[in-house]
This record gives C-alpha cells, sequence and structure tokens, in this order.
C-alpha cells in the first residue's frame, strides 16, 4: 500500500459523546459492518465498560474508503475513555497522525473532553473537531463551538457536525480524514521499525500484537525482534482487523496490523517497544512510553480460606489481558491468606472487581483501598514505595512521608463554583484557576492529594452540579505532608486491614468517624467489644459495642449509601461475608467503612 493513501486516526471524547456510536458509523458507511450490525451494536448497551462498537472486536480497525476514485486505508485507532487510562490514552495516539476530537452538541467541552484534546495537540497530532448529536432536540451548537475556541484554542470554522447516530454528515468525516490529517512519512527502505501500541491474549493463537510501521515492512515468514527484548520471532500470522482479523502477507510504511508469533504470555510483549527485522535491525528504537504506575491498591481475600487458588487462577486470568493490573499474595492477622492488587486508579478497580464478581465464583473480602506513597526512611538511600498501609516504618524511622498528588479539572456550572472550591479547600487543595468557558460554565483548577479524590470526590462533585459538573485527574508528582498511620483494635487487638493513612490533622476526626462507622456495622457480642483508632501507642479515639442483652433485636442501621456501597449491595447475596478475628466477627462492610468516615 502506498502510504500517501494511508491515514491514521483515532476518536477521542468525554463519555457519552458518542465516539462508539461513530466508529460504527464509520464501519458501516465504509462496508465494514452491515446496517443489521450497526443496530445491534447501537443496542446492546449492557458491557461493563459500556465500550460497545470497534472494542468489542479489535483495538485498530483498517477501513478502506473511496474519494474522488482514489481508494484510501484510513485505520482508526481506538482509545480508552476514562481518567484512569490517561497513558494508555497517550500511548493509542502516538500511533496516529491526527484525531477527531467529537464534543456532545448540548453537553458541550466536558473535563475529559479538554485532557483528551490536550494529548492529541501535545502528541503533534492534526485535531479535527466534531460536534455531534446534531440531531438532538435541543441543541447548543453555536456556544459549544465558542467552548472549543475558547477552552482548546481550535478553529470553530474547522469543525463538522455530525448525526452519528443517523449518519448525518458522516461523509464530510472521512473527507476531512483525507484532506488534513497528514499521510505517514516513513522511509520505506530503511529497516523495519514498527511500534508495538497494544498487545491481547487468545488462548488460542497467544499473543497478539497491535503495530504501526514507522519504516520498512514486515512480511509473513519473517524473523523479528522486539527490540526490549533479546529473543527472536518468527512471523506465523499477519493482518489487519476489518474488523475481523484477516491475515495478508506484507504491510509496509504507515500501515497498521497485528502479528501472532508464538509468545505466550502477555508479560513478554513491551506496549512501546519497536519491532525490527532479526537480520537487517534498526539502529535505535522508537521512543516508547512511560510504564503506567499503579496508584491504587487494595487486599482481596477469599471469605473461605479453600477458594485461595482459585481465586489465584482467576487473577491470572485476568492480568493476562490487562499488564496495568497486578497481583501478589499476602496474609493478613484478620483475613488470611489473600492478594494485594494494584491499580491505575478507582475505576479501573471497579470494573476488575466487577469481573471478579461476576466471572468468578469466589466469595471475596475487600479492604479500603489505598494510595501508593513514598517515604525516605531514616539513614536509607533509597525511597521506600509504600503500597499497604502495615508497611509504614515507625514514625521515629521516617525523614520524610510523600504522598502523590493530582492535578484536577472540574468543568462546572459558574454557580456551583464555590461549593467546589469549598469541598477542594477542606481536602488540602490548592487552588489554581479559574477560567470561564462562556457565561454559564467554567473550567476551575486544584492540585489535591490523590488520596482526597479517589473514593467519593466523584459523586460530590455530581450531587453539587445536579449532574452538570466533570472532572478529570492527572498525578503530577509526589510531595512531602504531616502524614501518619492510623490503626483500629478491636476488642485491644490490632486489625491490620482496618490501618489507613491519614493527615495528623485530620487524624482525631477521621479516627472518631471510624469508630462510630465500625460499630454501626460490628453486631453486638456476648460480651463488650471495644473500638480504638491509635496513632503508635496513642488512642485518639473510642467507642464501644454494648454486650448483647436478651431480648435485644440486632439494630438495623440506615445510612447514606455511596457508590462503592452500592456495589457491595449488588454483590451475590447468600454469601455471609464475615470474618471471624480473635472472638469478634466482622463483616466484609467493616473494612470498607474507612471510605465512609472521611
Ligand atoms: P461513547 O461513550 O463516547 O462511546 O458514546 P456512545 O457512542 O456509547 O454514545 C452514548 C449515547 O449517545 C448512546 O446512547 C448513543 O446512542 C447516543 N448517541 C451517540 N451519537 C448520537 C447522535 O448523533 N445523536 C443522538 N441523538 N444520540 C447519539
Ligand atoms: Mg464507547
Amino acid at each position: 500500500m502506498n502510504p500517501e493513501f494511508v491515514r491514521n486516526f483515532s476518536i477521542v471524547a468525554h463519555i457519552d459523546h458518542g465516539k462508539s456510536t461513530l466508529a460504527d458509523q464509520l464501519l458501516l458507511q465504509s462496508g465494514a459492518i452491515t446496517e443489521r450490525e450497526f443496530k445491534e451494536q447501537l443496542l446492546d448497551d449492557l458491557s461493563i465498560e459500556r465500550d460497545r462498537g470497534i472494542t468489542v472486536k479489535a483495538r485498530a480497525v483498517a477501513l478502506h474508503y473511496d474519494i474522488d476514485g482514489q481508494t484510501y486505508e484510513l485505520n482508526l485507532i481506538d482509545t480508552p475513555g476514562h481518567v484512569d487510562f490517561h497513558y494508555e490514552v497517550s500511548r493509542s495516539l502516538a500511533a496516529c497522525e491526527g484525531a477527531l476530537l467529537l464534543v456532545d452538541a448540548f453537553q458541550g467541552v466536558q473535563a475529559q473532553t479538554v485532557a483528551n484534546a490536550y494529548a492529541a495537540i501535545e502528541g503533534d497530532l492534526e485535531v479535527i473537531p466534531v460536534v455531534n448529536k446534531i440531531d438532538l432536540p435541543v441543541t447548543r451548537i453555536d456556544e459549544v463551538l465558542e467552548e472549543v475556541e475558547t477552552i482548546l484554542g481550535l478553529d470553530p470554522d474547522d469543525a463538522l457536525k455530525v448525526s452519528a447516530k443517523q449518519g448525518t454528515g458522516v461523509e464530510s468525516v472521512f473527507r476531512a480524514i483525507v484532506d488534513r490529517i497528514p499521510a505517514p512519512s516513513g522511509s520505506p527502505d530503511a529497516p523495519l521499525r514498527a511500534l508495538v501500541f497494544d498487545s491481547k491474549y487468545d488462548p488460542y493463537r497467544g499473543v497478539i500484537t497491535y503495530f504501526r510501521i514507522v519504516d520498512g515492512s514486515i512480511r509473513k515468514g519473517d524473523k523479528i525482534r522486539f527490540m526490549k527484548g533479546a529473543t527472536v520471532h518468527e512471523v506465523v500470522e499477519l493482518g489487519q482487523f476489518r474488523p475481523d482479523m484477516r491475515a495478508c502477507d506484507e504491510l509496509g510504511v504507515g500501515q497498521v496490523g497485528y502479528v501472532v508469533t508464538g509468545v505466550k504470555e502477555l508479560g513478554n510483549v513491551h506496549v512501546g517497544d519497536t519491532i525490527t527485522q532479526a537480520g537487517n535491525q534498526a539502529k535505535t528504537a522508537l521512543p516508547g512510553y512511560k510504564e503506567p504506575q499503579q496508584m491504587v491498591f487494595c487486599g482481596m481475600y477469599p471469605i473461605d480460606a479453600t477458594d485461595f487458588e482459585k481465586l489465584r487462577e482467576e487473577l491470572e486470568k485476568l492480568s493476562l489481558n490487562d499488564a496495568s493490573f497486578s497481583f501478589s499474595p499476602e496474609t493478613s492477622d484478620a483475613l488470611g491468606f489473600g492478594f494485594r492488587c494494584g491499580f491505575l486508579g478507582m475505576l479501573h478497580m471497579e470494573i476488575i472487581q466487577q469481573r471478579l464478581e461476576r466471572e468468578a465464583d469466589v466469595g471475596l473480602i475487600q479492604t479500603a483501598p489505598n494510595v501508593t506513597y513514598e517515604i525516605k526512611a531514616r539513614g536509607e538511600e533509597e525511597v521506600l514505595l509504600i503500597d499497604n498501609p502495615v508497611d509504614v516504618p515507625d514514625a521515629g524511622q521516617i525523614d520524610e512521608f510523600r504522598e502523590p498528588i493530582a492535578r484536577v479539572t472540574f468543568i462546572l456550572p459558574s454557580s456551583n463554583i464555590g461549593t467546589i472550591m469549598q469541598l477542594c479547600e477542606d481536602r488540602r487543595g490548592t487552588y489554581k484557576n479559574t477560567e470561564y468557558l462562556g457565561p454559564d460554565r467554567a473550567q476551575l483548577t486544584y492540585e489535591l492529594p490523590l488520596a482526597e479524590i479517589i473514593y467519593d470526590m466523584h459523586d460530590k462533585l455530581k450531587s453539587a452540579t445536579r449532574g452538570y459538573g466533570t472532572m478529570d485527574y492527572e498525578v503530577i508528582g509526589f510531595r512531602a505532608a504531616d502524614l501518619v498511620k492510623m490503626d483500629i483494635l478491636v476488642k485491644g487487638q490490632l486489625v491490620e486491614a482496618l490501618s489507613t493513612i491519614v493527615h495528623r490533622d485530620f487524624a482525631e476526626r477521621r479516627g472518631r468517624g471510624l469508630v462510630k462507622k465500625l460499630k454501626q456495622e460490628i453486631s453486638k457480642h456476648q460480651f463488650e467489644v471495644a473500638l480504638q483508632a491509635a496513632i503508635g501507642t496513642r488512642v485518639i479515639a473510642r467507642e464501644t459495642i454494648s454486650a448483647l442483652r436478651k431480648n435485644v433485636t440486632a439494630k438495623c442501621y440506615g445510612g447514606d449509601i455511596t457508590r462503592k456501597r452500592k456495589l457491595l449491595e449488588k454483590q451475590k447475596e447468600g454469601k455471609k461475608r464475615m470474618k471471624q478475628f480473635g472472638q469478634v466477627e466482622i463483616p466484609q462492610k467493616a473494612f470498607l467503612s474507612v471510605l465512609e468516615a472521611s
């Protein structure tokens, strides 16, 4: 294929602005799927990630489209659509020359529109603004275009107006891709350099590697090398997704495809690596990506200890297809044998958790999630990376305790600015700036400790703005803070799984809230149960659960229900989620009390 007629692009958008629908519509209008398949995909709204469309089949699809008698190959590279996956967005974008920036004609520019647009602009991509859903009965097209100009600095005259659902204006999208996005510019005669931008595990074929060729070409039967590893592999199968896997014999400059080499483990193929020919090696690798850093950790324990191996198998299965999720065995006094699991963020954690609930028949106890901390210990050169409060050294050993800081961007109605600013101030936020997008909407930027936003910031924002506010965050580094480990003692015994890391100024308030919450969650026993929060040996809060008396039925507690809690409620009934700790029975809910006791 002559690279002159190849175009590589992504679609980026805030969630629900129509990315999947537009992708499907492009597939439909280029003949890759039928009208019936398009309709079916529109109806299928059940999948957990709600990423229907091309994502069901592949992360990159080659479309063929004719313009003025010339056939073009348009490679649509999919990007994940949520905040937790920033790194993956940028790495998908690195395989493209352009991006369609989709904006809902009523909702306008939202937090993730901005984040995605910046990622594309930083990656030197040609950005084509597309206003979608122009068929809606009420739209704000002119205001939306103004927002695109004010906040993103893009020329509104360049914007296309479409209805992905009805197909209106989609032809103009094809034309803009061909006219405005540059053709790939690599050298066909140079040694092969292909960028690995994704990989997935197939139980029959092993690892399927997605690549985009920068220089040279690749043929079936070639001996190739992943430049990070030393191993040489034969190209067993080569092809493109259209959207089904279609094998071919050769791919050249600018083209996007997949390769099967017989590699069996996902861990052996590194996203961001460069593929070259074993016999004719490229001198330098392509610039790769930073490894995504796991920022949120939690413990997962089987309720029934005999399920430990089963849980391990299920976690292994999940990690096969998701290299950014990790797990390692750990033991806890209270919970026995389980796993410490690492995630990119809270959404990532929820997705994995839901998969486990759905696919694995294992009753789970999950501990409250925590972020990753850095500790500079006395007399130590190396900085400790702490992903479990249990590992925090004694206070006397700590020179510096550092926590991750995120830059948080809110887009919200101007009338709610005060409320959200107060919320951020209460959570140790540092105000950065406010920008107005129009008469009624603004962008507010704060720097906040990651620990203060991951649990319920999103819920709080939604309720404060009646659903009109959106947020996005990016971790910008670690900063020293006056942090301490707070322990919980139940009937005098330390329950490690309930330890948390808190700011000293908030410790007492949190401690009181937490023991109060625990008092509600743990039912009465035949004896008195003391609940204490402590920093080191100093008790900072205390509650007592009185002993059970005759004729007293257990109290029933209501209380507010957060997103996390609802998720728990949904988990399979019938399994009694309790752990016996000493003489005291602690229910699963209690382990998540930490989330609510702020
Ligand atoms: P994504 O989250 O960006 O992938 O968004 P989806 O493609 O899943 O679309 C979100 C919702 O918007 C779905 O209910 C779609 O049917 C709807 N939608 C997408 N495009 C249009 C459009 O052009 N017009 C209207 N009225 N609805 C649309
Ligand atoms: Mg989608």
